[in-house]
């Protein structure tokens, strides 16, 4: 089959998941990076809905890349406040609560450094039809066909690598919606307080709606939500838009004023298989965090693991990444992934007031010390290894027409 350019990699979607397998291509193993292509169906900055938290997870993964998070423009919420109808925890990881990007300005900087680390990223190319061949996976795309070796699905959750592994349709998908205002905080909070209200749980919501501070080109702003993670069976809720209404109305808020917009995403589910032969997914596409619906960390995490498992691949010539899911489940991030899948069915699964009110109003050491050991720090600080020279086996495929 004709094809117009050949790489050893081909890397679908440059958000956090597919920079983030880039770049530690690159810490890991420059001369597979040399050979490997992101392939981006818009172009950055692009916008992306998100609200744009920045847990402490993140800042260890980007330091260990030798990169700071802080040249990104951002606000921070100082305390987060973890509320049951209008009470509960207020914590911190660290000195802050976490930081809040926009993801236009996050996603085009984790680009640029992909690009200053001689990665090409093929913008404005969307994939359209993938391909298992004898010789590697063939992509259709709006400007021409690709031959890989091996294929890394980091294209969201609405992506289409992920259906070339069997049955993964089964995960459940949350939905979310969101609204941006001007800084007012929530009632009895400050402008850098961040607000997790999980008061709709007793409405069958399977998670909680959401204010944090955001700065928008220099502009304080406030970023508003809901999660509904959908976990245990169906919700039997109508609207979420009515729900982020009545919540924006109990701080003096007016939807109407303000552009609702929505989207999926596909959670992580312990069970899942999250590779096929020379494909491997990474971020969304692989699964979000169920508990909380947080992702960008988690993104940045199955990056490091695609590419370890890509040097693997590629160093000992098996491309069929059998072991890819087992080492996200056995790494730091995985087991946490699967303590937040726990803790959501527990949590989303209890509906009466009494429990969530035990939960949120009087366990509040354990259930802070859950938050801050078992669902975030997951992340391992490391002194930067030396990369592996590569390959072992033979010389690299030529990179053409990229
Ligand atoms: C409303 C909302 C609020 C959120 N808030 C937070 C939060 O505060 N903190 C947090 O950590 N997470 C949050 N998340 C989750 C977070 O946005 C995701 O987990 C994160 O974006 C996952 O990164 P990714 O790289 O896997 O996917 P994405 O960021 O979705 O990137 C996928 C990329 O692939 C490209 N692409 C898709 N299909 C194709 C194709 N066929 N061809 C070429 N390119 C393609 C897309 O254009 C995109 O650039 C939120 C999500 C939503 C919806």
């Amino acid at each position: 089959m004709d094809v117009d350019a050949e790489v050893d990699v081909a890397i679908v979607g440059a958000g956090p998941a597919g920079t983030s397998t880039a770049l530690h291509l690159a810490r890991f193993c420059p001369a597979l990076a040399g050979s490997t292509i992101l392939i981006e169906r818009s172009a950055h900055p692009r916008s992306k809905l998100c609200g744009g938290g920045l847990v402490n997870d993140v800042d260890v993964l980007l330091h260990n890349l030798g990169l700071d998070v802080g040249d990104v423009p951002h606000a921070d919420a100082a305390w987060a406040n973890l509320h049951y109808q209008g009470r509960g925890l207020r914590m911190r990881l660290g000195d802050i609560a976490f930081h809040v990007v926009r993801r236009a300005d996050l996603d085009a900087w984790l680009a640029s450094r992909v690009r200053d680390c001689g990665i090409r990223i093929r913008e404005n190319t969307l994939v359209t039809n993938i391909e298992r061949t004898a010789e590697g996976v063939i992509l259709e795309t709006s400007t021409g066909r690709i031959r890989a070796r091996a294929v890394v699905g980091a294209d969201g959750s609405k992506g289409m690598v992920r259906r070339m592994i069997p049955g993964e349709e089964r995960r459940p998908v949350a939905r979310l919606v969101e609204v941006v205002t001007p800084p007012r905080p929530p009632k009895g909070l400050t402008v850098d307080d961040a607000l997790f209200e999980f008061r709709n749980i007793s409405e069958g919501i399977q998670g909680y709606s959401w204010s944090f501070p955001m700065r928008t080109d220099g502009e304080l702003m406030r970023n508003w939500g809901i999660y509904d993670s959908r976990l245990v069976g169906t919700s039997e809720t109508g609207s979420l838009v009515n729900y982020l209404k009545e919540e924006l109305a109990r701080h003096g808020l007016d939807i109407a004023d303000y552009r609702v917009e929505g989207h999926p995403i596909r959670l992580f589910m312990p069970g899942a298989e999250l590779s096929t032969e020379r494909i491997i997914l990474a971020g969304d596409s692989a699964g979000a965090d169920p508990l909380l619906g947080e992702g960008i960390s988690l993104a940045i995490g199955y990056g490091e693991l695609a590419a370890r498992a890509l040097v693997d691949g590629f160093s000992s010539g098996d491309l069929a990444f059998a072991g890819y899911t087992r080492s996200v489940h056995r790494s730091p991030m995985g087991r946490s992934l699967r303590r937040r899948h726990l803790a959501a069915r527990m949590i989303y699964g209890l509906r009466s007031s009494f429990p969530q009110r035990l939960i949120w109003w009087r366990i509040k050491p354990l259930l802070r010390t859950f938050i801050r050991r078992g669902v975030f720090s997951w992340a391992v600080p490391t002194v930067h290894s030396k990369s592996v020279s590569f390959p072992p086996s033979g010389p690299l495929q030529p990179v053409q027409g990229v």
